[in-house]
């Protein structure tokens, strides 16, 4: 007998059908004798759709406000699959995130999971019966709903099942597992069996969606077995694992993309001591956050160019930020573009091979495409380029590292 936590993504409950296809996948799992929790996400484009609603109504929103209405989505899921149990003879019971409650912090829109509280959880575990807990949302130290950003039931899940110890966290989406890209772009990448914790954490935090970045932050930390899987096909999906259980290391095993960038050129800025600070002070200050930067000597050796990326969300704020600054920096011009993606190829075996961030810039330089800004850690180097190549790059890249099925 196992303890399992199940979470079902969007895609997997997006009608009552297929709420149903989930409820039978579940019983499933209970029929074997296992201890099951579930946690669902809202419908799929239910969660857009409540976010659309609320810039309609509101152009600079309460973010309280706004937690209240986009939670709604994972309460009517949990409800409706709790009926699917019951309707083939499971005993099921849903549970709001303020029920429980799962304690978070007061950031609302984007709050971290601080505690659960696990005693009717693990109560209903003795009774076989089936907690169904709405992913997504929390319960603020204000007394208020929360939630903890877009794809934030991945994390509800992680955090369920390190909470109650669950041998197993199942996430179930609409791939069959964590891939060496995004399978809806390059065609030919491959399903991986396994993949480290930190390689899983570097493609979800440069942008591969199928895991919420905290959610393998928290995996990692607490040692869960996450597993990502297909709710529509019966088949083992991507194990997240330890590096020791891997044993042949891939030099490169993803690549990721994120079109939530945004490049902000500075021209002409006097190069001296505390340039640096004076221009990213203001936009800290503004809680905006740069990913990239890099700076560029001009040929007076007087004044320099500095380029540095912001979330797209953040580019007309961050615009605004330095223009405000102008006097004090002095600057010629300061240039915006939307129009940027970034690429980055992730892998553990980088530690110990020379010579990946240079394949990845022939072969970009192959394919007629420039390099804006590059930056690297040390399992994944990111390179900034024009969105319009964004799909070329990834299929290039991909085959150029050797990751093209077969
Ligand atoms: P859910 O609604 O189930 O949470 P998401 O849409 O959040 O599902 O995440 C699944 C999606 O992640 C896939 O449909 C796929 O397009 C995307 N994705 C991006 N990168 C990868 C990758 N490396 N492997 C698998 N899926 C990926
Ligand atoms: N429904 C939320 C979203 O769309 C949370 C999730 O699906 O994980 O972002
Ligand atoms: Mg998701």
């Amino acid at each position: 007998m196992a303890r399992i936590v199940m979470k079902f993504g969007g895609t997997s409950v997006a009608d009552v059908a297929r709420i149903k296809n989930v409820a039978r996948r579940v019983k499933r799992e209970v029929d074997s004798g296992h201890e099951v929790a579930v946690v669902v996400s809202a419908m799929a484009g239910v969660t857009n759709q409540l976010v659309a609603w609320v810039s309609e109504t509101c152009r600079l929103h309460d973010a309280r406000e706004y937690d209240t209405v986009v939670a709604s989505g994972e309460q009517v899921t949990s409800g409706l699959l709790a009926l699917a149990l019951q309707d083939i003879g499971v005993s099921a019971r849903s549970w709001l995130g303020w029920q429980l409650p799962v304690h978070t912090d007061g950031v609302h829109g984007k709050a971290r999971i601080k505690t659960i509280d696990t005693d009717e959880v693990i109560k209903r575990f003795a009774d076989q019966q089936v907690a169904i807990m709405a992913g997504f949302q929390g319960l603020g130290p204000d007394g208020r709903i929360t939630t903890l950003g877009r794809g934030g039931s991945d994390t509800s899940a992680v955090a369920l099942a390190a909470a109650v110890q669950a041998d197993r966290c199942d996430i179930f989406t609409d791939v069959d597992g964590v891939y060496t890209s995004d399978p809806r772009i390059v065609t030919k990448a491959r399903k991986l069996d396994k993949i480290t914790y930190e390689e899983m954490l570097e493609l979800a935090s440069q942008g591969a969606k199928v895991l919420q970045t905290r959610s393998v932050e928290l995996a990692m930390n607490h040692r869960v077995r996450v597993q990502v899987l297909s709710s529509f096909v019966d088949a083992p999906g991507t194990l997240v694992v330890d590096e020791d259980e891997i044993v042949e290391k891939e030099v490169v095993s993803g690549i990721a993309y994120s079109r939530d960038e945004a490049k902000i050129t500075l021209v002409r800025v006097p190069d001296r001591p505390g340039v640096a600070a004076a221009i990213f002070g203001p936009l800290a200050d503004a809680a905006i956050n740069v990913d990239m930067i890099v700076q560029n000597v001009s040929d007076d050796t007087k004044t320099t160019d500095l380029t540095f990326t912001v979330g797209k969300a953040d580019l007309a704020r961050a615009v605004h930020v330095i223009e405000e600054a102008r006097s004090q920096l002095n600057f010629k011009e300061v240039r915006p573009d939307p129009d940027v993606v970034k690429v980055s190829v992730i892998g553990v075996g980088m530690r110990s091979h020379a010579g990946v961030a240079q394949r990845m810039f022939s072969t970009l330089a192959s394919k007629n495409i420039n390099i804006q800004v590059i930056s690297t850690s040390e399992i994944k180097v990111s390179v900034l380029i024009a969105e319009e190549y964004l799909e070329l790059a990834l299929r290039a890249l991909h085959t150029a590292y050797g990751l093209d099925a077969a």
